[in-house]
């Protein structure tokens, strides 16, 4: 009788392990808007000379907490931003440290990369000359942006709550490749042969009472409908899909991360009424999973952050004191940059790069990539991890530059040289970057793997 019991037991135990759901969890979420309280510079295009105009769509920072019983937590962080540079990521890393006791491998941070959303100083500064007050202007949103940032995490933290969660997925079909290769070499434009990555992953959290409290979701796209031509504030397809889930979900909040888009675009593309239309077509595939059974996701929480020193190639200081003397003002504006790092003996041949996964249950990973990714390493990283449930995000931690594949790499084009300019940063990188990344990958998957 008693080695039924105990064979019972042992049963019992393991299927609780196998399932994950050996626990409880609790759950949470928080806004905060983060729309500037002045016109400011948007980021994002060379082209625009004037601070912005009104607001089309309301941006937000937006949280979600998860908690296992074993005090395994994860916070994740959500902007209608362009890009998160490394000192804000910082800071709101060590205030929510202080705070919440959230470790950096606990804090997922994701930017929409909306080209409609105010300039984080320096991010891009060497796109366009600023005058003291726009640069003021800049730096004081920045520092407001940090503190609502850390004001969502905050009412996340004040909501928790058991809950449930479940995964599903489902696709949207405007991204498109835009590397088309031409007489000219690789130019930005539609290429409807080229790698994209269509999959629209749902994660939603509910009550236990089955209130849905959020739904996080993600899409491999350049948040890019709307041109430099517009001055409106938006958080563009991201921004209207975010809206469109939360007016369906009455009491809900929709969390957008950006997932691999750095050589996607939404197609077509250049006017408000086809941002609200792709985001309308995002918002339909995520309300498709939600109305589908969904599967549930197990109650255990595995965090995992390694940096990488990634290496760039070397470009000798004649060629940065050439530019200076040069035509091209972008040059000129990175050279004085560089020389100036040299000249006191600053590290500038390698790149510390952020690389963070995510478990939840044994359903679903979030693995994590700073900068903007192209769309070959959610491709390979799905290949080589076919049953980890994985979403591969961009545009995370901290966006510094682009981050070419060696595929993209040898192609040449603007993903993997010009665009290195416009962020200030030397390069381009070496062709070992992939391989580099994915060391860190594998790294970081084993630890919430094991
Ligand atoms: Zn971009």
């Amino acid at each position: 009788m008693r080695c039924w019991f105990h064979g019972l037991c042992t049963f019992l135990l393991l299927l609780c392990w196998r399932t994950g759901i050996a626990g409880d969890l609790l759950g949470g979420v928080g806004r905060a808007s983060i729309v500037p309280s002045t016109p400011i510079f948007l980021s994002g295009y060379a082209v625009r000379e004037k601070v912005s105009q009104g607001v089309a769509h309301p941006i937000q920072a937006k949280a979600m907490v998860i908690r296992a019983d074993d005090g395994q937590q994860v916070v994740i962080l959500t902007t209608d931003l362009l890009g998160i540079p490394h000192h804000l990521s910082e800071r709101v890393a060590e205030r929510l440290m202080e705070k919440h006791g959230v470790l950096r491998s606990q804090l997922m941070l994701n930017a929409s990369h909306t080209h409609a959303a105010p300039m984080i100083w320096p991010s891009l500064s060497i796109i366009a000359e600023y005058s003291g007050d726009d640069q003021r202007l800049v730096v004081q949103y920045g520092l407001q942006l940090a503190e609502r940032m850390v004001e969502a995490v905050d009412a996340a933290f004040s909501s928790l709550q058991p809950v449930r969660l479940s995964i599903g997925t489902d696709s949207a079909g405007f991204a498109y490749n835009r590397r088309l290769p031409s007489p000219a070499g690789f130019i930005n434009s539609q290429n409807t042969a080229g790698p994209v990555d269509r999959q629209v992953p749902v994660l939603r959290m509910e009550s236990l009472q089955g209130q849905v409290l959020a739904l996080l979701f993600g899409y491999a796209c350049h948040n890019t409908t709307l041109g430099g031509d517009n001055y409106q504030i938006c958080g563009d397809y991201a921004g209207f899909a975010q809206s469109y889930i939360e007016e369906e979900l009455h009491g809900s909040i929709a969390l957008f991360m950006t997932g691999c888009a750095g050589d996607q675009n939404p197609y077509p593309r250049g006017t408000m009424a086809l941002a609200r239309q792709h985001g309308r077509s995002l918002a339909d595939a995520v309300m498709r999973v939600v109305n589908r059974p969904m599967t549930p996701v197990g109650a255990e929480i595995r965090t995992a952050r390694e940096e990488t020193a990634l290496a760039l190639r070397p470009y000798p200081t004649e060629r940065y004191l050439s530019d200076l003397t040069g035509e091209n003002k972008y040059l000129q504006r990175r050279a004085r940059l560089y020389m100036e790092a040299y000249n006191k003996g600053w590290d500038i041949d390698t790149y510390h790069y952020p690389v963070q996964a995510i478990r939840l249950g044994r359903e679903f990973t979030i693995l994590a990539l700073a900068g903007e990714v192209v769309v070959d390493y959610s491709l390979r990283a799905k290949r080589e991890f076919p049953d980890a449930g994985l979403f591969v995000a961009g545009y995370s931690g901290e966006v510094m530059c682009y981050i070419p594949s060696k595929r993209v790499l040898l192609e040449g084009g603007y993903e993997a040289e010009d665009s290195m300019i416009y962020y200030g940063m030397p390069g381009p990188f070496d062709e070992r970057i992939e391989e580099q990344v994915f060391e860190a990958i594998r790294k970081v998957m084993r630890r919430v793997r094991r």
